[in-house]
């Protein structure tokens, strides 16, 4: 039997993290099942051709150039007292420390028709090829994508186009509701539906109907979708409803998993010596409300794998917290967002808004394109608590920003001094500043 000083589970963006950090340091040892890891961000990407397949799959060098092994198997049993574990190919690896990397998967809701032919979720090596085989070669002609977060976006306009039918189904009344509040989303509603794409928000997904493959979509409010044509018999149904945390093999062990995965305190470690989680299958709280937050993204993933491998060589680092800054493109439309939407905020502070509408560049240069932003802050103390832009142009140098003011606690106070930058093909005049104007319009409504 092999003993690693740290073996991990998983080959994810937290798995590789811990290689790239430990392997020239330690004997590190990488279990992963799937022949390739992927650059998830991208595979929308590679159903419209915009990036080959290929490109979406990660390289083994990334692990095996680390100095880390790369263990292709599957991790079924975790022996806790014996430090040990075991693999479906029947390996018994020992470990000093272990890591628990191993993600979560896309959740299919149990309705009639999750089964059938047709019916996708969208994660994994397999999922991306079946796909596109069905968009490519067999030439379905309709799809309903179930979700319109980024992901679900994303994908149902790679397939719209790709020349499908597209419908894009929510069950909240508005598209991105984890990134945007509704007010924000209605530009990227609009893109949406200029690009042909049919929206049924409001609308939860009862059944999938049809004889063993997808025939009909019936949502709740009546609407009955049919994906059948002239040559087809049946569509395409891609559920992107969101992730759960892969613990499986761990129930019944003393590990303690929580509502939303591997309990782990600050600094990674489980309820178990020498057994730590990182990245999506880990549960964490937000670091504005410190309550139990979702913040399933690889931005959160490799921060959290990055601070446990820094510790493991002899960093004191402590994880604050689930920000989620994150991004989309939603056709001509960059937006992205940050911390608490004012949807959010509103069940655990009072809130106050502002808006502030600028352009990307000089309005006087030739690309200048709108550029909006939402400012959310706690009214009593004016603490930022989250952000939301819509731009013309990518949107993520300013989600960070404001997502760095709210990791740092400061105040619409400090963002109405920020020090900002201009130039007529980078920014707005020197005259104003998005931030800047959201920070003052909240100043002037408290008397600040
Ligand atoms: C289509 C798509 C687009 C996305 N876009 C973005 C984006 O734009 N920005 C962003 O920040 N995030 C994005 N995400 C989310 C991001 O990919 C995840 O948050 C990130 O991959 C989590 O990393 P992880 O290493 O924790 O888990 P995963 O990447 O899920 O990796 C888990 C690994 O564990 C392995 N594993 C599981 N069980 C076992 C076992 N029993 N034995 C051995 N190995 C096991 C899996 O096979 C896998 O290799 C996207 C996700 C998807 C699906």
């Amino acid at each position: 039997m092999k003993t690693y000083e740290i073996l991990t589970i998983g080959g994810g963006p937290a798995a590789i993290t811990i290689a790239k950090i430990l392997g020239k340091k330690k004997t590190v040892g990488i279990i992963r099942p799937e022949n390739f890891s992927m650059i998830y961000c991208a595979m929308p990407y590679a159903i419209e051709d915009i990036v080959g397949l290929e490109k979406t799959f990660k390289q083994d060098s990334l692990v095996t150039d680390s100095g880390a092994d790369l263990i292709r198997d599957k991790v079924v049993s975790a022996d806790f007292d014996k430090k040990t574990v075991t693999t479906e190919l029947g390996e018994t690896f020992g470990y000093e420390k272990l890591v628990i990397a191993t993600g979560a998967s896309p959740f299919l809701p149990p309705i009639e028709g999750i089964g059938y032919e047709g019916v996708f979720v969208f994660k994994w090596e397999d999922d991306l090829k079946r796909l596109n085989e069905a968009v490519k070669e067999k030439q379905l002609k309709k799809a309903v994508v179930v979700g319109a977060g980024a992901i679900g976006v994303e994908l149902a306009l790679a397939l719209k186009h790709c020349g499908l039918e597209t419908h894009l189904v929510d069950m909240v009344d508005s598209v991105l509701p984890n990134l945007l509040d509704a007010d924000m989303a209605v530009q990227a509603e609009e893109e949406l539906k200029a690009a042909g794409l049919e929206l049924h928000l409001g609308s939860r997904t009862e059944k999938i109907v049809g004889d063993q493959r997808a025939e009909q979509v019936v949502l709740s409010t009546g609407e009955v979708i049919d994906l059948t044509d002239d040559e087809n018999p049946y569509g395409i149904v891609v559920f992107a409803v969101g992730m759960r945390a892969d613990v499986d093999i761990f129930r019944g062990t003393a590990l303690e998993i929580g509502k939303i995965g591997i309990v782990v305190d600050s600094k990674m470690q489980t309820s178990i010596p020498d057994v730590y989680a990182v990245g999506d299958c880990a549960q964490f709280v937000s670091g504005i409300t410190g309550e139990l937050a979702e913040g399933k993204l690889a931005t959160n993933a490799v921060p959290m794998a990055r601070m446990l491998a820094k510790n493991i060589l002899g960093a004191e680092r402590e994880y604050d917290g689930f920000y989620n800054g994150a991004a989309t493109r939603v056709g001509d439309l960059f937006v992205g967002g940050t911390g608490l939407s004012e949807r959010a905020a509103g069940s655990a502070f009072d809130v106050i808004v502002a808006y502030s509408e600028l352009t990307t560049t000089f309005p006087i240069m030739p690309e200048a394109k709108p550029v909006k932003m939402k400012l959310i802050a706690d009214k009593k103390t004016l603490r930022v608590l989250g952000a939301q832009v819509v731009s013309g142009n990518p949107v993520t140098d300013k989600v960070d920003i404001i997502t760095l003011a709210i990791q740092n606690k400061l105040t619409v106070n400090d963002l109405a001094g920020f020090s900002y930058s201009a130039q007529p093909y980078q920014s707005f005049f020197p005259a104003n500043n998005l931030i800047v104007a959201c920070a003052e319009d909240i100043l002037s409504r408290v008397g600040g």
